[in-house]
């Protein structure tokens, strides 16, 4: 009898949250839109995907390296929260860090940090993000928070450390030298990066 209460309730709860979910990525496009972003890359080819981090398609379509720097922020965010607001229930925590991502895209594509993106780091062509790939960005970021939540810590930081190896051996970039970058950028690095 419980499990046939159980069973409804749930239903709706995974469809208030995906409703939730969706109405979060929509105000984000209308930002983004009103902000002067293009939803796709100019190129207009449907390709999903992007892999040539120097190319024109860059953050622009759907998924590119950069998408797993974001599946790093839903694992980063978890760490953090699990920490800092150890009180509240995962969802709480859970829809903290999406707003936090989605206003994180939204900061992102903004004249200050693409200005500050295109003068300290590798990203020279950078002008924003299409905002088909802040929206999957963000989606990124969810499913690495829902990873971490049902991985032991330890996996998760095995996994954070191979994701940010892979991603430096690759494009010579990861999470962590995009922070370094944007906070404190070092010439050192911004050379041995365009060497690549
Ligand atoms: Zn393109």
């Amino acid at each position: 009898m419980n499990d046939e209460i159980a069973r409804p309730c749930r239903k709706s709860r995974v469809v208030q949250h995906t409703f939730v979910f969706a109405a979060i990525l929509l105000i984000t496009a209308v930002v983004l839109h009103l902000s002067g972003r293009v939803f796709w890359c100019q190129c207009g080819t449907c390709v999903p995907w992007s892999w040539d981090i120097w190319s024109q398609h860059n953050s622009q379509h759907l998924v590119d390296p950069y998408f797993f720097t974001h599946v790093l922020h839903g694992i980063a965010l978890y760490g953090l929260l699990h920490w800092l607001w150890k009180s509240a229930p995962v969802s709480k925590r859970f829809w903290a860090s999406i707003l936090l991502e989605a206003g994180w895209e939204i900061l992102e594509n903004s004249p200050l940090i693409i200005e500050r993106y295109r003068e300290a780091t590798i990203s020279l062509d950078y002008y924003g993000d299409s905002i088909a790939n802040s929206l999957f960005d963000i989606v990124a970021c969810a499913a690495g928070f829902l990873l971490a939540a049902r991985m032991k810590p330890s996996h998760s930081i095995l996994l954070f450390l191979a994701t940010e190896l892979l991603l430096v051996l690759t494009i010579r970039d990861c999470l962590t030298l995009n922070v370094v970058m944007l906070v404190y950028p070092l010439d050192a690095i911004k050379d041995w990066q365009m060497a690549f």
